[in-house]
């Protein structure tokens, strides 16, 4: 009872990273209010999949198997969550910020009228004092994200309504396994009891997933351009430095709107968030929603012509010149060093 729940998606048999990383979080959070943490699956075909969840410290595993749960349609799901927090009532359920969890998160808050944040950048555990009605909330979950257009960082609490409910995108939370032998228990729920035949009303015929076309997630190094870089084709000078760094390309928002590059290369609070070994910001001004995406990266270079751009103040390393004449010399340079 009054546990912290942490709802997992599952792709083609695969625990998708945001659930991992919120189980990481969510064991560290359940922690600070020494509760349990509870998982949630629901698919097809789940068989061992507690071998992939278990060991981030997960209490208890809730499996719900059956046909017509894989892949997502929104009505079972949604019936599983809402009859299952009706039993278990969690003071907090956190789920990835992914086209699922957009989906999920607030059916099951309306339904449950319970509440809900999304695309939190960070969660913390703290008290809360209501001076109007001279109350303090102990232990709540801070749900922490960029407000008004990213020029403020807002703190939201739920006092009085339960579970307190927060959508996370990923890259934002770090994951880590807590004991590969951690012992958990699984309990397989009869599915009938929580969904009714009439939530099956859609099947899935057909599906077509794509792929991304990157690796901005995954890549250890990350050449980013700002509408400093000041045109597509100079843009070409940062997919070079990648090729001989191995890295990626990424992208602030001016970038893709100027057509600099693709959408899907964008970084930041509106993209992606990544946490690469090394980030290399060029031309990039250093706005909040930027930082929002890269701030924790391990090391970060920044290749701007005013030293008195924002980003630098975050940078571990400035180099003050234009994206013309640096990026070639680095190039340059690396290739000289490396033979
Ligand atoms: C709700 C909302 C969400 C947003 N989400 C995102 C997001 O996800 N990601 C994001 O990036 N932005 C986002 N933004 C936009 C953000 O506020 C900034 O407008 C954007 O990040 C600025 O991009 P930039 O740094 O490339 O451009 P600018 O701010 O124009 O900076 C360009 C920089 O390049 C430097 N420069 C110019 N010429 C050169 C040169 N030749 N060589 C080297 N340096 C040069 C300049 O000194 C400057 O520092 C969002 C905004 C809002 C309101």
């Amino acid at each position: 009872m009054n546990n912290l729940f942490v709802y997992c998606e599952i792709e083609e048999g695969v625990v998708l990273d945001v659930s991992l990383e919120l189980l990481t979080k969510g064991r560290s959070l359940a922690n600070q209010l020494k509760c349990q943490l509870e998982a949630i699956v629901i698919g097809n075909e789940l068989k061992g999949i507690e071998k992939h969840l278990i060991p981030y410290g997960v209490d208890k595993l809730h499996v719900f198997e059956g046909k017509g749960l894989y892949p997502y349609t929104s009505l079972p799901h949604t019936s599983i969550l809402v009859n299952l927090f009706k039993e278990e009532k969690p003071q907090i359920c956190l789920m990835g910020a992914t086209v699922i969890g957009r989906d999920l998160g607030p059916r099951v808050s309306s339904a449950l009228t319970s509440g809900l944040t999304a695309d939190c950048t960070a969660l913390e555990i703290g008290d809360h004092e209501d001076k109007k009605e001279g109350k303090t909330y102990k232990n709540l979950l801070y749900q922490i994200r960029p407000a008004f257009g990213g020029n403020i960082v807002a703190t939201i609490v739920n006092p009085d309504h339960r579970p307190q409910m927060a959508t996370v995108r990923e890259g934002v939370m770090k994951k880590q396994i807590l004991a590969s032998n951690y012992k958990g228990e699984v309990i397989n729920h009869d599915v009938k009891k929580y969904v009714a035949d009439t939530d099956y009303v859609i099947e899935v015929i057909e599906r077509h997933v794509e792929k991304a076309k990157n690796n901005l997630k995954g890549s250890p190094i990350i050449i980013s351009g700002g509408y400093g870089v000041g045109s597509k084709d100079n843009f070409k000078l940062l997919f070079d430095l990648a090729k001989t760094l191995n890295a990626e390309v990424g992208a602030s928002r001016a970038a893709v709107d100027a057509g600099f590059a693709d959408h899907d290369r964008q970084i930041g609070q509106t993209g992606v968030t990544v946490r690469p070994k090394l980030y290399i910001a060029c031309g990039i001004s250093g706005q909040i929603q930027h930082i929002a995406g890269m701030q924790e990266s391990s090391m970060i270079i920044s290749i701007n012509n005013d030293p008195e751009a924002p980003i630098n103040t975050i940078a571990d390393y400035v180099i003050n010149g234009t994206v013309e004449e640096v990026i070639p010399k680095m190039i340059k340079f690396y290739k000289q060093n490396s033979k």
